[in-house]
């Protein structure tokens, strides 16, 4: 390819010397005067190997004279500008057929040289961490720190936020995760999850001895709170959410006798309760406010007499986010959402967009992100869902940058100021 140098490069100290079929993509290139180019594509390209199996490192790389040990071969890409952003792949030593991964690396690094250019990203506000998030997060934290705590581990039943960065990163601080509370020895510290929990789970925890601290999201023990008062009075209540959820088993478990689960229009057909007159619905507080109006108009339907939650069960956040998306959309010829793949509130932002008519994908992180999609995209708008950090966002920009020149242009639809005071454990006095 007439745009590459291919120079001899080693990976710079502590980075050890590649291993079989190892491919170090370049997070930066160190040239002979010590001069330094960065290469903040480096996470784009990395998740094309990665998902092409490829052993991949990255960090910098630096430019050896040919007859030094330890060196490896460099394929530079430039880009199409003059503005110093290299993308670089290195490779190293074949693998056992003796395959040089060489070109694995070249091609991965030439697949976004193919769409490199200007861009505009259309930055969606409200987005990423929501009040509920923080506050859950901010709990673990506040228990790892606590002195008294210090050196014994820290038990949390489920992800404490739907969000695998999240969860990595507190394990990396020492967090023990667990998807049941028999996994918990008796006597220790447990966190339950923003999504919060059923009765039953707080009763076996009180009977093994744990010390539990709530860090469910008030906005869903709202929803609980309601449950059991509108069974308490006599009424069926419909949730409308999605099976297996953590939050709908949590408020299901308020009312197991009295709780019907309806997940779409069509289920609300088979809904079987004793008094068509006292029927309540609720909702999970993060489902799209358009499909949650088409199940509340079938129910409706079905029951004339329905009975509403005081104040709408879908959250402020899901709601801020869903509306600031929905506002850029328009200009996008792209939408991506950083979340996770269980992340309710994300999986719904990129269901309305596509029902809009664009393509619209979640990511993980920027490594998510396939060259395809951005051939003849010179518009991404970009989100984050309630449970996913804005480092995530930061960084999926910068590794656009290093595909050319972007402007950013926030959108914001509204303000949030919303904060929740932590649980009484956690206060400090
Ligand atoms: Fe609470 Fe809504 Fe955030 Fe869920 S998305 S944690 S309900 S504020």
């Amino acid at each position: 390819m007439e745009n590459r140098d291919t120079h001899v490069y080693a990976a710079v100290p502590p980075s050890p010397v590649l291993g079989e079929g190892e491919v170090l993509v370049a997070t930066e290139l160190v040239g002979p005067g010590r001069e330094r180019v960065s290469c903040p594509a480096a996470p784009l390209v990395r998740g094309v190997l990665e998902r092409a199996g490829r052993p991949v490192r990255t960090g910098p790389a630096e430019l050896v004279s040919p007859a030094q040990d330890s060196a490896f071969q460099v394929a530079v890409d430039r880009l199409p500008s003059d503005d110093g952003r290299r993308i670089a792949v290195a490779a190293g030593a074949m693998d056992s057929e003796g395959r040089s991964p060489l070109a694995a690396a070249c091609a991965a690094a030439d697949a976004w040289v193919g769409v490199a250019g200007p861009r505009t990203v259309l930055l969606a506000s409200p987005r990423s961490w929501c009040a509920g998030v923080e506050r859950a997060v901010e709990v673990v934290e506040r228990l790892l720190e606590e002195p008294g705590r210090r050196g014994r581990p820290l038990f949390v039943r489920k992800q404490i936020v739907h969000n695998t960065h999240v969860v990595r990163g507190l394990e990396r601080r020492g967090v023990v995760f667990v998807e049941e509370l028999d996994e918990v020895p008796e006597g220790a510290t447990v966190v339950f999850s923003a999504h919060g929990v059923s009765p039953a789970v707080r009763e076996e925890a009180r009977g093994r001895g744990l010390e539990a601290v709530d860090a469910t999201c008030p906005l869903v023990t709202k929803v609980h709170a309601e449950a059991r008062r509108f069974s308490a009075r006599g009424d069926t209540v419909v949730l409308i959410g999605h099976d297996g959820h953590e939050e709908v088993e949590g408020t299901l478990g308020e009312a197991p006798e009295h709780s019907v689960l309806v997940q779409s229009p069509s289920d609300v057909r088979d809904v079987e309760v004793p008094d068509p007159d006292r029927v309540t619905y609720l909702t999970q507080t993060t489902l799209a406010a358009d499909e949650t109006a088409e199940a509340v108009d079938a129910l409706r339907a079905r029951f004339p007499r329905l009975k509403e939650p005081p104040s709408d069960d879908i959250c402020y956040a899901t709601t801020n986010r869903q509306n600031a998306l929905e506002a850029i959309v328009p200009g996008a010829g792209l939408v991506l959402v950083i979340g996770s793949a269980n992340s309710s509130n994300s999986l719904r932002l990129v269901e309305r967009t596509r029902r809009a008519g664009t393509a619209a994908h979640l990511i993980g992180d920027a490594t998510g992100i396939r060259p395809g999609w951005l051939a003849g995209v010179a518009t991404v708008a970009l989100t984050a869902g309630a449970s996913a950090p804005q480092a995530l966002v930061d960084e999926v920009i910068r590794a656009l940058s290093g595909l050319g020149p972007v402007t950013v242009q926030e959108h914001s639809t509204a303000v949030e100021n919303v904060r929740f005071a932590p649980p009484k454990e956690v206060r400090t006095p």
